[in-house]
């Protein structure tokens, strides 16, 4: 609790910047298909290492899962709610990770429900997407906390699932040439980094119910 004193007084001093992306779907839009397969695998594989005081996982996350999770939760924090898919800062020349306390609550991660020190494993089930200020800290999850960056874009305009795998689909062929299945594409080589641009979609009414995402109890 003292660390959590001193991490929290240190953020107080950092001025909160502007949320980089408006909603899930500005998210969706501005990143290319190498970067959300990087960031989902990057996920899985801290997921999958081995942790000091835990044992190995029995079971590998796959980066698909990671995926099926964030979308499914509009990249909203399972815990606060808060719209959580930025990346950790990073030092601009260095690229090493500086203070993140300050919009905590927009970095997404990948949470496991019961720890991997309580005895949590890596399957699905036990997996949520999660506002890496929620993920560190347990007794600060608050629906709706406007501290740490917290950040609560309308949700009733948000892509659900089916429409932000269509758009990860467009953004999929544009970059291969090929036709989406989600197992392959996220288990394919690296593609061509020249073939990452955006592409535009558009959508067919009612392909998707505005909704809210699946949160978890505390
Ligand atoms: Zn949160």
């Amino acid at each position: 609790m003292r660390l959590q004193r001193i991490v929290k007084s240190a953020a107080a001093q950092v001025p909160v910047p502007n949320p980089i992306y408006a909603s899930w779907a500005d998210y969706l839009a501005r990143t290319s298909w190498i970067e959300l397969r990087g960031r989902c695998r990057d996920s899985a594989k801290r997921a999958n290492r081995k942790r000091l005081l835990s044992s190995a996982p029995a079971h590998r996350v796959d980066p698909l899962w990671v995926w099926q999770l964030m979308s499914k939760a509009r990249g909203r924090c399972a815990h606060c709610g808060s719209l959580a898919v930025e990346r950790r800062p990073s030092h601009p020349h260095k690229g090493s990770p500086i203070r993140w306390e300050h919009v905590g609550r927009r970095v997404g991660s990948l949470e496991h429900k019961q720890t991997r020190f309580g005895g949590g494993g890596n399957d699905l089930a036990n997996l949520a997407w999660c506002c890496l200020w929620c993920n560190t800290w347990r007794d600060e999850r608050f629906r709706g906390a406007q501290d740490h960056g917290g950040y609560y874009p309308d949700l009733g305009r948000e892509p659900g699932p089916k429409r932000s795998e269509a758009i990860l689909a467009a953004k999929y062929f544009a970059a291969t040439g090929e036709v989406w299945s989600a197992e392959a594409a996220f288990a394919s080589q690296p593609v061509p980094a020249q073939f990452s641009g955006d592409v535009e979609i558009e959508y067919e009414p009612g392909d998707d119910e505005p909704g809210e995402p699946l949160y978890y109890p505390r």
